[in-house]
């Protein structure tokens, strides 16, 4: 039972802190025993709002306190958290409540004006609650409005955990929708608590009870990858960030709160390592950073292991898959080479995790050797991979493997390394080039920020990459062509380059190629 977590941590780390950046402005804090207390009167304030067992609840909020309660206030009482997340587009947002059937919604004061305008929509939805106090409350045309603070307060400490089925649902989240409507996974407790513990370990994100973690992912996102749980297993402190993700913000908590852990999508490492750039300022607490959900570009890896002494852990997942798939950490053959040499590997995904088994096959679901050059569908199975979507049949094999929709290689020591996404590979005169690939070299030019490659038809070669990048300096086309060519085959060179001031970016952060192809749906390469 997820209970069984807080039960725990409430237990045997009653004085461990949780830290929050708090939505109405000033720092939070408090501990283990007194969270524990509120998740229980939570708990038994839900059932005032109708929420028995297998009721959805949605959320849409930072990361934050009141948010952690929900966490296990919702799923511990057997209902199910479904996380919201807020970057959705309104429509995909009206979407998912609507499909998830969530009942309650339970929301920060930022995302008030944004359920205004979609209430209409929201037919399932009997109650919102807000998320403040009752002096925060605001005017708002919602119905059946509540306050948080006065739902707590109307539940009991006394509450007992149910104990039920570890199989039944937990939390849901909706994947972020890049082609097509998202769709929902749906997690158990058993998967939710085999993951953390998995995920604990040191071949993982290695946690223990000396960590004080910064956890930037957002807890809409796959649970903030299981760290939401793993923190409290191991009697962590826990920072939340609430809504401030920014360079100057994200280091404040780190040096405030000794941070010796964070994890956040490449993204957000970027604004950081900016701001400590231009301030001056180091890193003295942090030991370990993670970094997942799109591929961490050797240029950051490099910043922060050699200019701050921050150990990178590069991880590869997905909200199918709980997230955790495979995280990088050395062998020790590999620790033994010199740093240059090092490299190759540790910009790979890494390693699968006990718990869950990888494979690449080719377009007839034959075995791919581990050879670090032959590439395929990646799949997935085991305890915390999802076997379909909410309301939908499954999307396993019989024999349990999930298609990932990822393109990958294996090695011989047996490192995985994303190439692609299946959908984004550019299919060149039946040759594969990797976009990720060209985006990388591309990248790697100290004048380009961000880069995005897609396929464009050809009339000789079906599909030609164009590489569209955002300036950090002064560079022209054929110099930077010029610099790419050192690093790839010339026939993977782009066939074209258009700068643009800014790329567009998806609900989870990450480049939303859909809207790129959409966008230069009528563009013709000058030889074609
Ligand atoms: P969505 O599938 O809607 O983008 P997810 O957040 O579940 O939402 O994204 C999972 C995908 O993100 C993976 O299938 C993979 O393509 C990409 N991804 C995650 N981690 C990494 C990584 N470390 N390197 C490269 N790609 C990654």
């Amino acid at each position: 039972m997820i209970s069984s977590i807080i039960e725990f941590a409430e237990r045997w780390y009653p004085d461990v802190e949780v830290v929050s950046r708090s939505t109405e402005g000033p720092i939070h804090r408090y501990t283990y025993k007194e969270m524990g207390v509120r998740a229980r009167k939570l708990a038994s304030g839900l059932s005032t709002l109708g929420i028995t067992a297998g009721d959805r609840v949605g959320t849409l909020a930072w990361n934050g306190y009141r948010h952690l309660e929900l966490y296990y206030g919702v799923s511990g009482s057997g209902a199910v958290l479904h996380t919201v997340n807020p970057r959705l587009f309104a429509e995909q947002m009206a979407y998912v409540i609507n499909h998830a059937g969530d009942q309650v919604i339970f929301t920060d004061l930022t995302f008030i004006p944004l359920l205004e305008g979609l209430k209409d929509k929201l037919s399932n939805i009997k109650h919102f609650v807000i998320m403040t106090d009752r002096e925060h409350m605001p005017e708002t045309s919602l119905k059946n409005v509540h306050c948080y603070e006065e739902l707590l307060e109307s539940g009991t400490e006394n509450y007992q955990w149910p104990e039920f089925d570890e199989n039944a649902p937990s939390s849901m989240c909706y994947t972020s929708g890049t082609t097509g409507n998202p769709k929902g996974v749906v997690y158990s407790h058993r998967s939710t608590l085999i993951h953390a513990m998995a995920s604990s370990v040191p071949n993982g994100l290695n946690i223990g009870g000396l960590d004080s973690i910064l956890l930037v992912v957002p807890q809409f996102h796959v649970n903030a990858w299981g760290v939401s749980y793993a923190a409290l297993m191991n009697g962590c402190k826990l920072v939340l960030p609430g809504p401030a993700m920014d360079g100057k913000s994200i280091h404040e908590l780190l040096d405030r709160e000794k941070c010796t852990l964070s994890l956040a999508v490449p993204t957000i490492w970027m604004m950081l390592t900016g701001y400590l750039r231009e301030s001056g300022k180091t890193l003295p607490y942090m030991k370990r950073v993670v970094i997942g959900g799109s591929a961490v570009p050797e240029a950051m890896i490099r910043s922060f292991e050699q200019d701050y002494d921050v150990k990178v852990i590069h991880a590869w997942g997905m909200t199918e898959t709980s997230p955790l798939g495979t995280l990088n950490f050395l062998m020790p053959h590999l620790q033994e080479l010199d740093y240059e040499a090092q490299m190759p590997t540790k910009i790979k995904q890494g390693k699968a995790i006990f718990g869950v088994d990888i494979r690449i096959v080719d377009d007839e679901n034959k075995l791919l050797p581990h050879d670090g050059v032959a590439f395929g569908k990646l799949q997935a199975r085991g305890h915390w991979v999802t076997s379909g979507y909410h309301g939908e049949e499954s999307a396993i094999d019989a024999e349990g493997w999930f298609d990932t929709g990822d393109v990958a290689t294996i090695d011989k020591d047996g490192y995985m390394m994303i190439t692609d996404r299946t959908k984004d590979v550019i299919k060149s005169g039946g040759e594969w080039i990797s976009s990720i690939e060209l985006e990388n070299v591309a990248v790697g030019h100290p004048s380009i920020t961000e880069a995005a490659v897609i396929a464009i038809a050809h009339p000789k070669w079906d599909e030609r990459p164009l590489l569209i990048a955002v300036k950090a300096g002064p560079i022209e086309k054929d110099e930077l062509l010029d610099y790419m060519s050192k690093h790839i085959a010339k026939w993977q060179l782009p066939n074209d380059i258009m700068f643009v001031e800014e790329l567009p970016h998806g609900a989870t952060g990450k480049l939303n190629k859909l809207k790129l192809r959409d966008d230069y749906s009528d563009y013709k390469f000058p030889d074609a």
